[in-house]
């Protein structure tokens, strides 16, 4: 049984019932905290042997040496804290523990663990709190109260500090720089990345109450190598209390903010000396205020359902959501794990454009547009990609870390079950659908916001190099007089060498076209834009060359029986029985059968990939089509990517299947709040977070944007009584407000006028 629990009375957050060290890196994970520009698994303060540390700063990469791919650097431990008492060291696993209860407050970004530890002639209260600052981004905070609830006086050993020996996973990325201690009481320890070369200053300063009142123990400095702590000693009679702020600073060498200050040195100190004249609860006020006004009043959220979960599970989104986006720099992406573990390395997949970005274009527009300019500016690194493989124009990495890295994905992963050999990857050099999924991406993001702004700033230079990779990569197939893409891997990743996969070249055929469109639309430029993008373009060529080739693109078309073909032999492959694979408690057991090599001759999916073609170009096809291929294809989808289920889900719904839109929805809320105790080992399923908005705003409250047109066409699940959810639509800010009986919009701008399209018919608001 877990001990996972929820909590939806007033507050919205986790809990976790009772201690157990089995658990504690799902817990890491989906308790983690963060504020964009640095994420904090939610490790306790005592060290367990179970447990997997974390910090993470956004866009501080590092390759370790050439058989490494770039991957984000794992910190320094800040939060970590020895407790001993009499000796022993506080530890769970030992003694009773009592009144055990840690909290992740999805509203205030506030973790609080409370416990009574009773252990031979000991009985001590702990309450540990903890917040990521979202308004002081280089800030942590944490507050530990320790009460002597014994009878007899005890001798306390608090050891606290910076620990610089963790890794990734056993790869070292920082040296050992500089640790010093400042004015007394700052400990600060400085490191360098191996080869990219950051300089990364952590900074920490501890002040000491007793039973309320200003205290100053026994105190002594300890180095040890990569280590740098303060030992402080005391007694703590029956009764009495103690309370350690320990506040935190975390500054490097990619921070804009740090430029102008005379070294990034003072300005750590100058930030931590401010944070901690604040002290830990004016911290927290201040972090409160800000998730309000950025988050929780700007975009609420609010589900009226039978079951109180589906209200937390979009709360869960949305927090985990802003933890893990560093909005604020456009050097840097979302990672598929957030800020909250390793997994994946840090990296940035499509999962960006198809699954998390349409939460940020509809709700934070700002933010949309830096994660879009994040493409621009590793677009070298695309042009790279694609000359390497001997094409044109800009093939975007698969996977991406910093924006000079190129492609990231690592060559080899898991096991091969039957030459029990390390199985290649081949999707860094197959999975090209990417490059489309950044142009569709940006283009929602202009249909929404009407920045047009953006596509003369940049994004022409996307659309135009992405569709020109496109019309370098087909292949002209004489007997069939017909352009190909052959060889690929699509959205379904248990299909390898994939000859014409239906969602690939749709959405190379949909970039050229788009990528006309703009070119013809090129007099609605400024005149000096227009120099600039004829100057690096023969546009007249490239016109030619589009125009020529969109008509005889392949695209897959519906069989007899409706179907689209997945690919050209899919049909062929052989379809097995999935039930015991659908039902397993992990993913990928799959491959406890078959390697994939074999799985590539099966008809079975690891996602949604027909179904996604039909999911985000709607206009194209029938119902009927719809629903055929929505069952054909289901029941031969393992949704062993946490990026299927909600596709699936909000298509149900397109679909008026509520009944199964909605058990999909559970599912797909379930990825990491759900019981399974081992799927978020390695981080949140970041993407799956993004999707849960789409299911709730494009599922339910029935918003698509539909090539600039919005339309609204709510339908709720039988569970639900009412939704109301607010989103930006060309500047204005709207509420939608949903019940059985209706919906209506409201607009909060009293200035413009508000178009929607609802049942094929334009109303104004
Ligand atoms: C999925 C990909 C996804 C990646 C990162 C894989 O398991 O198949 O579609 O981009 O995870 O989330």
């Amino acid at each position: 049984m877990s001990n996972l629990g929820y909590i939806t009375d007033e507050k919205w957050g986790l809990k976790e019932e009772s201690f157990n060290s089995k658990w504690l890196r799902k817990y890491e994970s989906i308790m983690s905290q963060g504020n964009g520009y640095f994420g904090l698994r939610a490790s306790t303060e005592e060290a367990y042997v179970s447990e997997k540390r974390g910090m993470f700063l956004a866009g501080l990469f590092n390759k370790f040496d050439d058989n490494e791919v770039s991957e984000l650097v794992n910190l320094p431990d800040m939060i970590e804290v020895h407790i001993n008492i009499n000796g022993e060291t506080l530890d769970l696993n030992k003694g009773q523990t009592k009144n055990y209860q840690r909290e992740l407050d999805l509203k205030t970004g506030e973790l609080l663990r409370v416990f009574e530890w009773i252990y031979k002639e000991l009985h001590v209260k702990f309450e540990f709190k903890r917040i990521v600052s979202f308004d002081l981004k280089h800030i942590l905070a944490q507050q530990i109260r320790i009460e002597n609830l014994g009878q007899q006086s005890f001798e306390l050993e608090i050891i606290s500090g910076i620990n610089g020996q963790i890794t990734n996973t056993g790869t070292q990325h920082l040296s050992e720089g500089p640790k010093q201690m400042i004015e007394g009481k700052v400990l600060q320890m400085t490191s360098e990345t191996t080869s990219s070369q950051q300089t990364l200053v952590q900074s920490t300063v501890h002040q000491f109450d007793k039973n309320g009142e200003a205290y100053d123990p026994k105190a002594r400095v300890e180095m040890e190598r990569r280590k740098i702590q303060n030992k402080y000693w005391m007694a703590l009679a029956a009764t009495e209390y103690l309370t350690i702020e320990k506040i935190s600073a975390v500054h490097s060498t990619r921070d804009f903010d740090s430029v102008g200050v005379r070294s990034i040195h003072e300005r750590a100190l100058a930030d931590l000396k401010e944070a901690s004249a604040l002290g830990y609860e004016k911290l927290k006020n201040q972090s409160i205020e800000a998730w309000n006004n950025k988050v929780w009043n700007n975009t609420p959220i609010t589900i009226k359902s039978v079951d109180p979960l589906d209200q937390l599970a979009v709360i869960f989104a949305q927090y985990h959501m802003h933890v893990m986006t560093p909005g604020h720099d456009s050097r840097m992406n979302i990672g598929a794990k957030g800020l909250s573990g390793e997994g994946y390395k840090g990296h940035t997949f499509w999962d960006t454009e198809i699954f998390l970005l349409p939460y940020f274009t509809f709700s934070h527009p700002e933010i949309a547009r830096s994660l879009i300019e994040y493409r621009h500016n590793s677009i070298e690194g695309a042009r790279q990609k694609a000359k390497k493989n001997g094409y044109e124009g800009a093939q975007y990495p698969w996977e991406s870390a910093w924006i000079t890295d190129g492609e990231t994905t690592p060559d080899f992963i898991g096991t091969d079950i039957v030459t029990g050999k390390p199985m290649k990857v081949l999707t860094g050099y197959d999975e090209i659908h990417i490059t489309g999924d950044v142009a569709y991406g940006l283009k929602q993001y202009i249909d929404v916001t009407n920045d047009k702004q953006l596509l003369s700033d940049f994004g022409f230079e996307i659309i135009v190099e992405t569709a020109i990779f496109w019309s370098s990569r087909l292949e002209w197939n004489n007997t069939l007089n017909r352009y190909e893409i052959n060889d690929v891997i699509g959205p379904d990743e248990y299909t390898e060498h994939a000859n014409n996969n239906a969602y690939t070249n749709y959405i190379a055929f949909w970039n050229m076209q788009l990528a006309l469109k703009v070119i013809e639309n090129i007099e609605s430029y400024d005149e000096q834009v227009i120099q600039k993008i004829e100057a690096l373009y023969d546009l007249k060529r490239l016109r030619d060359d589009f125009t020529s080739k969109l008509s005889k693109i392949f695209l897959q078309q519906p069989n007899s029986a409706g179907i689209i073909p997945q690919d050209d032999d899919f049909f062929e492959k052989e379809v097995i029985d999935i039930t015991k694979y659908k039902k397993a408690e992990n993913v990928g057991t799959i491959f406890h059968d078959y390697n994939m090599s074999q799985v590539s001759d099966l008809q079975v999916l690891k996602q949604a990939d027909v179904m996604l073609l039909i999911y985000l170009f709607e206009n194209e096809f029938s119902n009927d089509i719809k629903m055929d291929n929505f069952h054909y294809y289901e029941t031969i989808t393992t949704h062993d990517s946490s990026l299927s289920l909600s596709t699936h889900s909000s298509l149900a719904a397109d679909l008026d299947e509520m009944k199964l839109s909605y058990e999909l929805f559970k599912k797909a809320t379930e990825i990491d709040m759900g019981q399974q105790m081992s799927s978020s080992d390695e981080g949140i399923h970041a993407a799956s977070l993004g999707g849960i908005w789409q299911t709730v705003v494009y599922g339910y409250g029935g918003v698509r944007n539909l090539e600039g047109t919005l339309r609204i066409e709510p339908k709720l699940p039988d569970n639900w009584e009412q939704l109301q959810f607010s989103i930006y639509w060309q500047g204005c800010k709207l509420t939608i407000s949903v019940t059985n009986d209706g919906f209506e919009v409201i607009n909060h701008d009293a200035n413009k006028e508000i178009q929607y399209l609802h049942n094929g018919e334009y109303f104004t608001v």
